[in-house]
């Protein structure tokens, strides 16, 4: 069984690697430069572990719960853990134990709760603000801030001690126009350098459309569903 599965994620994984580097050169950029996230919420630990021996660092869940207990079974692992899914205020502290990238910070409350948790925990995190990449009647909406908003937020995340403002990110509208998304999502992102230069990261694409997102600009995809397969929930 663990045999098997480890061939299917193994296959998986280099299918998703061969698509990003194709996207990459298409548009003349370094496939090294697009960090593969893999999004393992609602699969078990045994993949986690099974996708680290295949060379996976970057692991990404979207529920602290899930997050927590799950980061503490992998201890002592060389990992990354991401967090990207939507963030009350009140799980920030607590997800600032464990996160090394937060992509989905929306707000200057959270920031600050975020910024909290980190001195309490005596860590140091890198942080993207979400943008919200909807149009004003989609729904359901995805999250993220507007574009006012926008440098509110990061200019709180800059000005937090213990928070690198390293970025931004988003999530594509459900049906909608993945391209004319990203390059709205490309237009942030020259907001966000204009704050700080070094916060160079575009966190976009999913199992749907990555290689958009890569010829669009973007440094980290979070791929599930291509590697793990379809989850059974809707989630
Ligand atoms: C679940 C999730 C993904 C991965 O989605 P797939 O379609 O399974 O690749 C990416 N980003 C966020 C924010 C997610 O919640």
């Amino acid at each position: 069984m663990n045999d098997s599965r480890r061939a299917e994620l193994a296959a998986r994984v280099a299918r998703v690697t061969s698509r990003i580097a194709s996207a990459a050169e298409t548009v003349g950029r370094n496939p090294t430069d697009i960090a593969l996230v893999v999004v393992t919420k609602t699969w078990p630990v045994s993949d986690i572990l099974l996708l680290h021996e295949l060379g996976i660092r970057d692991f990404a869940e979207n529920k602290h719960q899930e997050a927590e207990s799950k980061v503490a079974e992998v201890i002592g692992l060389d990992l990354r853990w991401h967090f990207v899914g939507q963030i009350q205020s009140n799980k920030a502290t607590r997800i600032a134990r464990y996160a090394d990238m937060v992509h989905s910070v929306d707000s200057v409350r959270v920031t600050e709760r975020l910024n909290l948790g980190a001195h309490r925990h005596e860590r140091s995190i890198d942080c993207l603000v979400q943008v919200s990449l909807d149009d004003e009647t989609a729904r359901p909406r995805r999250g993220g801030t507007n574009w006012t908003e926008l440098e509110d937020v990061a200019g709180a995340i800059d000005g937090a001690e213990r928070l690198r403002l390293a970025g931004i990110m988003g999530v594509s509208p459900t049906g909608g126009d993945a391209s004319g998304a990203y390059h709205r999502l490309l237009e942030a992102s020259r907001m966000v350098t204009a704050v700080t230069a070094s916060a160079t990261v575009v966190s976009a694409g999913m199992s749907a459309d990555f290689e958009d997102a890569v010829r669009a600009g973007a440094t980290h995809v979070r791929v599930g569903s291509a590697i793990l397969g379809q989850r059974s929930a809707l989630r």
